[in-house]
């Protein structure tokens, strides 16, 4: 008899190649996830002062916001009492009230902008501020600047958007309506007419802009000003959106201050990692940051839409006011604006918003359906916010406790369009989602870090920052990233970072090759058949728990590297995958010397480099081996460090919270057929989880409570070690830490 292990070896016996090393010893049964034993933990860093809650804007003390978004039929049917009265009874600060700029809600007296064909002459607007401040709600003046009528297309021709032929750009569903161009003077002249005559007749709290900046895209306009920027698309238009975005915000919001000191102005934003505007620049003028984020998209089908984009807002922003909003209709590529969504959904929806630190916000298309024809929406969101409202005490966060960073590559996300080897055109959106699903599962801690703010002080609580395959990083981040190891951070980058400057121009070598030991060789490899492999060199913790193989699987495309010493995994090159008669490596070439990982120790400061796209290929594939691979590599950058561990079964993202009170775990269940596509239509509920934290020095813990089950649980404090279990949850559950 031949086992499978004496059979490679004699096989290998006959190849020209030096025979195969003795396979990796298991250094133990499972990877570390799954034993039994805690793994190491850090220290939570020592908590922040206590918040001054005086001087804060009056924005920070909103918990809830509610929005019932008019339609042009609502001033003739929407009864204005009973709206005012379901939002105040469901615990909203604060509501939407619409002005537009599309359709005028009030007796606007500005040139085109038109009077709705239900308005007959009412202040609509007017009666709805009013009934919502008698009930101490603040209101927000929603404008929409994204399309006009065609008289006003008539009379300024220059307002439009233009096709590539020089024709007008009509809105797709109603072909009425032209699209606006940004760079036209309607942003400069109608849009502040109309704020400056709304803020004369009503004072609004402040002021929003619906349907303008396009969320996630760049705008692609051949009007006689846009035909003299550089082409959309590149990285001087990206810089000439942002100059012209951001002088309209610093305009905009300086005619909302205008009647109102406190006042400001703020925009959809959204497109989570993939946002228009500058998320850096933003981060520093948004008095609101509203994450436009409301429901799924077939780009972005998992269930973590929401906390994604909250991660982005938490990236950006130094405690300023966020929310996320979640559509109560349905959205979705068939879309019924007017129905509700699977309660699951909603309900899911507005867990993550809570859990990622943004503020709850439901909304839904009209009064005429939303209040009266399909209401179903109305008490899954107000059962959610008067849950809110019970426990607001223990919801009210002072930071994150990671020490995973990802860095956004906000530019690669704009400009890069993934390599010359690849297909379609959402590469880095698989990336993204690819690497969030190992982060998951690997059950890490992690926040997201913009490129722009690499400074040493931003990353100090991070043992670890990854960078994805960030093609695009300016010298001035790679000297910010070398600082960043010089101090003790480890790294993990895969395939092209770095190998473009900030002006997609491509380098030699990325400026950060020598942190990994290793040097390109050519441009990327994609796959023609089978893809790469990695053959096991030697021993080493990153491949904890692989047995029975030297092979793992490798990526779909790759960047050849120089020979390196000692490799702990080598390629060998793809070949044919059909016929299986030639399925098998060409022996001449198969065991090469250029390293798949390439492992550097410089001390506390560890760096690895994946030289496939491992994320994308992982979100393609959901193969186990790039899981466990890419878990035990992060691992042994952390040295198995964590501030929490959350153990037990289950897809779960959970984001651990310093709070007002002491601490909060707050975890979601995406144990779900409908966790990739589609909608929440039950739940399937987990079972235990372990949870474990090193509290700093002096803190003592005094109560553990469970928020959604309304219940306490015990706990275990040996000295600063904090163990307690949490039984079982349904869709989400906070654990809050009460401190002494
Ligand atoms: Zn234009």
């Amino acid at each position: 008899m031949i086992n499978r292990r004496s059979f490679l070896k004699s096989t290998a016996a006959s190849l020209p190649f030096a025979t195969l090393p003795a396979m990796a010893a298991p250094l133990s049964a499972e990877p570390a996830a799954t034993s039994a034993s805690l793994p190491l933990l850090a220290e939570l860093p020592q908590r922040q002062p206590t918040s001054q809650t005086a001087g804060q804007p009056w924005q920070a003390r909103v918990r809830r916001v509610g929005q019932t978004n008019m339609t042009e039929h609502d001033p003739a049917v929407m009864d204005v009492e009973a709206w005012a009265d379901f939002w105040h009874q469901a615990g909203a600060d604060v509501v939407f009230i619409s002005v537009t700029g599309i359709l005028a809600y009030y007796p606007s007296k500005v040139p085109f902008h038109r009077h709705g064909r239900f308005l007959n002459g009412q202040d609509f607007f007017g009666k709805c501020a009013e009934a919502a401040r008698k009930r101490g709600m603040r209101i927000v003046a929603r404008m929409s600047p994204d399309l006009n009528w065609p008289d006003a297309l008539t009379a300024h021709p220059e307002w439009a958007m233009r096709n590539r032929d020089g024709s007008v750009e009509h809105n797709g569903e109603d072909p009425r309506l032209f699209r606006t161009c940004m760079f036209s003077t309607y942003m400069d002249d109608y849009v502040p007419a109309i704020m400056r005559e709304v803020n004369d007749l009503y004072q609004p709290d402040c002021f929003y802009t619906n349907g303008w900046p396009p969320l996630g895209s760049m705008p692609e306009c051949y009007c006689s000003v846009c035909s003299k920027l550089p082409p959309s698309g590149t990285p001087a238009y990206w810089h000439a959106f942002n100059e012209r975005f951001f002088d309209l915000w610093s305009r905009y919001d300086a005619i909302a201050r205008e009647r109102k000191p406190d006042g400001f102005y703020f925009a959809n934003l959204g497109g989570n990692v993939h946002a228009g505007p500058n998320l850096a620049r933003l981060g520093k003028v948004a008095a609101w940051f509203q994450g436009d984020n409301q429901g799924r998209t077939n780009d972005d089908p998992a269930a973590w839409g929401a906390t994604l984009q909250g991660r982005v807002c938490n990236a950006i922003r130094n405690g300023s006011f966020a929310t996320n909003i979640n559509a109560a209709y349905s959205t979705g590529l068939v879309r019924w604006r007017n129905a509700s969504k699977n309660p699951a959904e909603s309900l899911l929806w507005m867990s993550e918003t809570l859990a990622a630190g943004l503020v709850p916000y439901d909304h839904f298309i009209g009064a005429e359906s939303g209040l009266g024809e399909d209401h179903r929406w109305m008490s899954v969101g107000e059962e959610f916010f008067r849950w809110t409202q019970r426990h607001d005490a223990h919801l009210h966060n002072r930071r994150t406790l990671a020490n995973v960073g990802v860095v956004i590559g906000q530019s690669t996300q704009v400009l890069y369009k993934g390599p010359a080897t690849a297909t379609g055109n959402s590469y880095m959106r698989e990336t993204v989602h690819g690497l969030y699903e190992l982060l998951l599962t690997g059950r890490f801690a992690f926040d997201f870090v913009h490129e722009d703010r690499l400074d040493l002080d931003q990353l100090r609580s991070y043992r670890v920052l990854i960078l994805a395959n960030i093609a695009l990083l300016t010298s001035q981040q790679c000297q910010q990233l070398r600082d960043y190891v010089a101090a003790g951070g480890s790294l993990l980058a895969s395939f092209e970072t770095g190998l473009y400057d900030g002006d997609l121009q491509r380098r030699a070598d990325s400026p950060l090759a020598d942190l990994f030991g290793t040097a390109v060789a050519g441009d990327a490899i994609g796959t023609n058949g089978n893809a790469c492999y990695a053959r096991i060199e030697r021993q080493h913790p990153v491949l904890q728990g692989f047995r029975d193989t030297h092979w793992l699987p490798g990526a779909q495309n790759r960047i050849p590297l120089r020979p390196i010493a000692e490799p702990v995994l080598t390629i060998v090159p793809g070949f044919v995958q059909y016929p299986p008669e030639l399925a098998y490596p060409d022996p001449a070439t198969a065991h090469t010397n250029q390293p798949a990982l390439a492992l550097q120790d410089h001390g506390r400061a560890r760096c690895a480099y994946f030289a496939g796209d491992i994320e994308r290929t992982y979100w393609l594939t959901g193969h186990g081996d790039l899981q466990r691979l890419y878990h035990n590599t992060l691992r042994w950058l952390t040295e198995d460090e964590a501030f929490v561990s959350v153990q037990g079964d289950g897809l779960l993202e959970f984001f651990a919270w310093e709070t007002e009170l002491g601490y909060s775990l707050h975890m979601l269940n995406y144990t779900n057929p409908n966790a990739f596509h589609g909608w929440m239509q039950a739940t399937y509920p987990l079972g235990a989880q372990q949870i474990a934290m090193r509290l700093p020095a002096g803190v003592r813990a005094t109560a553990v409570k469970l928020l959604r089950a309304e219940t306490e649980v015990t706990f275990h404090q040996q000295d600063q070690l904090l163990q307690f279990t949490v039984p079982g949850l349904q869709q989400y559950e906070v654990a809050s830490i009460v401190i002494a």
